[in-house]
Parts: C-alpha cells; sequence; structure tokens
C-alpha cells in the first residue's frame, strides 16, 4: 500500500501550490512560532519609518485610495501589525502636510495554499468611514479596507501602477522551485546526501544563486509595472555575511545541522530512503547583499535608497534559557512551522512526527551551542520607483 506522501516529491512538483507556513493555532503554526520575526520586524521599524518618509503623497482633490501591499504576509498578526504601523505613519505624514487623507486599502498577499482564514479572523474590525480620522489611533481598530490575493509574488499580481507601497518581509529567500539539476541524479549539481546546501557541493549553490537570482529579476520586473510612480518597495528577507553561498548562516545552521541529522537518523534506522532523502531540498537561498544589488541593479527600475545586511538575532523565543528541552522544542517547532508543509508532502506525516522528534532530541542536546549561535542576517532594501 502506497502510504500518504510516497508518490509526491517536493523536488518535481509545483512548489508554489503546496508551500505554506504551518497554517492554524497550533503549537507548530506560524502563527504560534513568529513572535521572534515579529522582535526583528520590530527592530527594523526605523528603516521602514525612512522608507515611507520617501513615498509621495497625492495631493489631488479626489484622490484614488492609498495602496499598501504585503507579499508573503502568512497566516500570523506579523503583518497585520505591519499594516497598521504603515496606515498610521502615513496618515501622519497626510495630516503634517495639511493634506486630507484618502481611503487606505491594504492587500495581504501570499501562496494560494496560504491560510488566509486564520489570518482574517486576527483582523480587527473596520471603524466606519465617517469616523476613520478619529479612530486611526485607536488601537483594535482597522481604519483600511482590506483584501487576500493569491499568487506567486514572482509574477503579476496587481493592476499596472496601483501600488504605493509593497512591504515583505521574510519571504523572498524562498525560492519558486528547488532547481532542476539538484534534483537530477545525473547533474554535478545533485544534492546527495543532504537536503539543504548548506555545506553542499559549489555547483549545487550556484544553482541555488542562479535561481535566486532569476527569481528576485522576476519579482522586481513584476512589481515595476505595478508600482504607482513615487511608490515605495521596503524588502526584508534572510541574508548571510559570508561571500560563500555554502554558508548559509542562520538558515544554514537551521536547515543544515540537527534538521540534516534528523533525516540521516531516519535513513541509518531504515525508516526513509537514502534517495527519497536526498530528493527533498530546502527551496530557501540567503542571498549575500552582493547577490541581491547585482540584481536590482541589472533590472534598473528601481532607485536604491538603502541596501544593507542586518542582524535580526536568534530565531527561537525561549522563557528558560537554562532548560535544554525548551530550548530543543522551540527549534524543533521554529523548523517544522516553516518547513513541516514540505517534509509531510515528500514523506507524509508520520514519518514527519519521527523527523521532528530526533530534530528535537538532537536540538535538546545541543542547546547552550543552538542558543548562542542560531543567529539571523536579513537583507534589508528600501527602494524606491520615480
Ligand atoms: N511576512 C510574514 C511571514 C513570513 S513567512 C512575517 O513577517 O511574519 C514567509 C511567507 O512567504 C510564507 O507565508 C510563504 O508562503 C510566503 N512565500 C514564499 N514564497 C512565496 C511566493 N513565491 N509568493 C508569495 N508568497 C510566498
Amino acid at each position: 500500500m502506497v502510504s500518504k506522501g510516497d508518490n509526491v516529491a517536493v523536488c518535481n512538483m509545483k512548489l508554489e501550490r503546496l508551500l505554506s507556513m504551518k497554517g492554524g493555532k497550533g503549537q507548530d503554526s506560524y502563527a504560534n512560532n513568529s513572535q521572534a520575526q515579529a522582535m526583528h520586524a520590530r527592530s527594523m521599524l526605523h528603516l521602514l519609518e525612512e522608507t515611507l518618509d520617501n513615498v509621495h503623497l497625492n495631493s489631488s482633490v479626489n484622490p484614488s485610495p492609498f495602496t499598501a501591499v504585503d507579499l508573503g504576509c502568512s497566516s500570523g498578526a506579523n503583518t497585520i501589525h505591519i499594516i497598521d504601523f504603515i496606515v498610521k505613519h502615513i496618515s501622519k505624514r497626510f495630516d503634517t502636510a495639511g493634506i486630507d487623507p484618502p481611503e487606505f486599502t491594504a492587500f495581504f498577499s501570499d501562496l494560494p495554499s496560504n491560510d488566509f482564514n486564520t489570518l482574517f479572523q486576527l483582523l480587527p474590525p473596520l471603524v466606519s468611514n465617517s469616523c476613520m480620522e478619529e479612530c486611526l489611533a485607536a488601537d483594535g481598530n482597522r481604519s483600511y479596507f482590506v483584501a487576500g490575493v493569491p499568487g506567486s509574488f514572482y509574477r503579476r499580481l496587481f493592476p499596472a501602477r496601483t501600488i504605493d507601497i509593497f512591504h515583505s518581509a521574510f519571504s523572498l529567500h524562498w525560492l519558486s522551485q528547488v532547481p532542476e539539476s539538484v534534483t537530477d541524479r545525473r547533474s554535478t549539481a545533485y544534492n546527495r546526501g543532504r537536503v539543504f546546501i548548506h555545506g553542499a557541493g559549489e555547483e549545487m549553490a550556484t544553482a541555488y544563486k542562479r535561481q535566486f537570482q532569476a527569481d528576485l529579476a522576476e519579482f522586481l520586473r513584476a512589481r515595476a509595472a505595478e508600482v504607482k510612480r513615487g511608490g515605495v518597495m521596503f524588502l526584508v528577507c534572510l541574508g548571510r555575511t559570508s561571500v560563500d553561498p555554502t554558508d548559509q548562516g542562520g538558515a544554514g545552521l537551521l536547515f543544515g545541522t540537527h534538521f540534516q541529522d534528523a533525516w540521516d537518523d531516519l535513513v541509518r534506522e531504515g525508516l526513509v530512503a537514502a534517495e527519497k532523502r536526498d530528493g527533498f531540498n530546502i527551496p530557501v537561498y540567503a542571498p549575500s547583499l552582493q547577490d541581491f544589488k547585482e540584481v536590482v541593479e541589472a533590472d534598473g527600475s528601481f532607485t536604491i535608497e538603502k541596501l544593507v545586511v542586518y542582524k535580526g538575532g536568534s530565531p527561537l523565543v525561549v522563557s528558560e534559557p537554562d532548560d535544554a528541552s525548551e530550548v530543543g522544542r522551540a527549534f524543533a517547532c521554529s523548523c517544522r512551522s516553516v518547513a513541516g508543509v514540505l517534509v509531510e508532502a515528500h514523506i507524509g506525516e508520520e514519518l514527519s512526527n519521527e523527523l521532528f522528534s530526533r530534530v528535537e532530541r538532537r536540538a535538546t542536546s545541543h542547546a547552550k551551542d543552538v542558543l548562542v549561535n542560531l543567529q539571523f542576517f536579513h537583507i534589508v532594501a528600501s527602494l524606491s520607483f520615480t
């Protein structure tokens, strides 16, 4: 009998139809495992503010709505906090400039399998039009219209020249697909024995880098058509400080150590065939500043206002850092909240449980090292369109 997941290979199925963070509100859901992302985003708000100060404010009498988009919104509350922040900041700018503010629209966008229902349930209620301005400052209310937009940000999502601000956090390191050569056993880029590029061969890393750069180029091309003149983009994705792409920094430690070892455990114990493991690859690439810059410059549509590598910190939130089992659990939950859906599609839920219990055990026995060394760096890009 074919068990669930046996005939599904992440490598050759359309990733965009499958990928999502773990939905719902359970222990290993993204909604419950994104506090670290929230903290990293908070520490970068001053950079977001600088970007928001660059966006052109329309002072015409009957302006179209001011439109902000969050790309890769996922199913947690982070996206709502960011959109709230953007709307409040821009409203204040209209006030200061003595211009009547327009109405605001926010689009939450992600791949179709994202748990939009959980996200929509987290949205605060919309205040009525007449008291929108008074309520702007009141917490617990929403002063903007919303809609969810399913689709890949590597393609067009909006009509031409309709968007004032694109925001995207912790999403652009997800590739549109695992490069074919990486899953082709005859190719020199075949990732034998590994499930991520951290510590892999040079050819494999080059294939990932090419995929990242081709994807980012498509992203910029689509956004350049959709953004209004005077509009801006604020992009944050996992990045690395090393020039060597096989050293993936924090992403490398998350997917290239205990997660990798747990896969090897399953192979050694005869629960998963070696080839099955080799066919699984995490479609993430943490670029260097240079990798990112080359693409923005080659595209040429956007002016780089700022492009920096920013230290975000640990992706783990633990209340008792000395409690090794809490650290191990946090590591496994964090890993599963972002990669669990892909793992389950590849080996089914039962084996996925086996895998992540081994991830937890291994991370628990290296708790100190995990806490100190698992640090995320982000590429932060502030771009404007004139
Ligand atoms: N921005 C959120 C969530 C980041 S998780 C936060 O700050 O907490 C990364 C999100 O990127 C996931 O929800 C994933 O589904 C989405 N994503 C990955 N590839 C994508 C693509 N090609 N198009 C749209 N969304 C994508």
